[in-house]
């Protein structure tokens, strides 16, 4: 078997930095054989500037938007960006597989090996099939009323069942279709449509838009405030939920009772009695939550980050995502780990690393393969340079 030596200034094995000097080993398909000192190592070493790091995991991404970049302008705010998004997004004469094409292609080039990528539609079916990118699929359901909720759930079940004759090949080839069905966020999913997703999801892995916005948790708590707006656009003159008194995240998290995995998405307005109700839901229902942060669409279209430091301090999974082109100018994982480490300088690099690779690995249960150089594994090797920018190496 031909090996292939590569070493670099440092190397992030997912786990944490390597001893200085580590020379890591792999097959001619990318399969990790080991991490080796250099003495080890012997000749033909391949040495980077640079950090080497495993491939990274973009837990969060509507690549079906891609062909809204640019479009929608910074600093509205969450409604009016959502109205202008529904909007925009079918009134173009662009190209929409093209930009699809160029945002998948981007995404390799920078080092994603994994995507878990929310669709209401079947646009992105043929690109996914020839990638290799790892594709979790979460087939969004919007449903604001219980009166529609079957129909609506029959919809995107019939989305999701394009999905799931792709060939989950890529390189890290695992031949599971991977697609559930997902609620979009507590603002837009009625108590009826909760419970069937609920059922329809049960043991798998789904995601959900969190406490983006503080007028959220103000639904939630008095039935006022900015969402009305976005009810009335759709026709709707009731909000789809009921008034609990409660944060929007402790309404609906005992909806999830079918041992699912949750990645909890953006989580700007996350405080920390809420982490604790999800701790202990969670151990008492088996249900396993990430937090995942897309720090560029929050300063997009908010212009605030999520508490990362009160979620470090409460033990939360972690992960990160880039949303949609329609609210980053790139989807690069390195460019989100850019952001936070301006904004949170006390926190560690590896620490970040982490969340971007085995921690999104598990969230998306694909750290069999992906997220650190763990002998057997083949999570693709990224490096990154000292401003943080990111070339994919294998
Ligand atoms: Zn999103």
């Amino acid at each position: 078997m031909k090996y292939r030596k590569i070493a670099a200034d440092q190397i992030f094995t997912g786990h944490g930095m390597a001893p200085d000097g580590a020379v890591l080993v792999l097959s001619d398909d990318g399969t990790v054989i080991d991490l080796v000192s250099a003495t080890d190592a012997g000749d033909d070493t391949e040495k980077y500037p640079g950090l080497l790091s495993p491939g990274f995991v973009n837990a969060h991404c509507h690549l079906e938007l891609s062909h809204l970049k640019g479009l929608v302008p910074p600093g509205t705010g969450l409604v009016d960006f959502l109205l202008q998004v529904v909007q925009k997004r079918s009134a173009l004469s662009v190209d929409v597989q093209e930009a699809i094409r160029d945002a998948e292609a981007d995404m390799e080039a920078a080092g994603i090996v994994a995507v878990g990528d929310i669709c209401n539609t079947t646009d992105t079916v043929e690109i996914k099939g020839r990638s290799r990118i790892a594709w979790t699929n979460f087939v969004e359901v919007l449903s604001f009323r219980d009166e529609t909720a079957a129909e609506r759930i029959a919809h995107y079940q019939s989305v999701r069942e394009q999905f799931l004759p792709l060939p989950d090949t890529g390189y890290h080839g695992m031949a599971i279709p991977r697609a559930s069905l997902v609620p979009h966020a507590p603002y837009s999913i009625s108590p009826r449509s909760f419970q069937l997703i609920n059922e329809a999801s049960s043991g798998q892995v789904v995601s959900m838009h969190n406490q983006e916005t503080p007028a959220e948790d103000e639904l939630y708590r008095s039935g006022q405030g900015d969402f009305l707006r976005l009810f009335s656009y759709f026709g709707n003159t009731a909000a789809p939920n009921p008034v609990t008194g409660q944060s929007s995240l402790r309404s609906v998290l005992p909806y999830f009772n079918g041992r699912q995995t949750l990645l909890l998405v953006h989580n700007t307005c996350t405080v920390e009695s809420d982490l604790q109700f999800a701790r202990e839901f969670g151990a008492k229902h088996s249900l396993e939550t990430y937090f995942c942060l897309c720090p560029n669409a929050n300063l997009y279209i908010e212009n605030r980050l999520p508490p990362v430091e009160m979620l470090l301090a409460e033990h939360a999974n972690i992960v990160l995502g880039t949303d949609s082109l329609s609210s980053n100018y790139q989807l690069s994982i390195a460019a989100e780990i850019h952001t936070l480490r301006s904004a949170f300088p006390g926190i560690p690099l590896e620490t970040m690393l982490g969340w971007a690779t085995l921690s999104g690995a598990r969230a998306l249960k694909r750290d069999d393969l992906l997220g650190s150089f763990d002998k057997g594994k083949k999570p693709g090797v990224v490096l990154l340079d000292e401003k943080l920018r990111p070339k994919k190496i294998i």
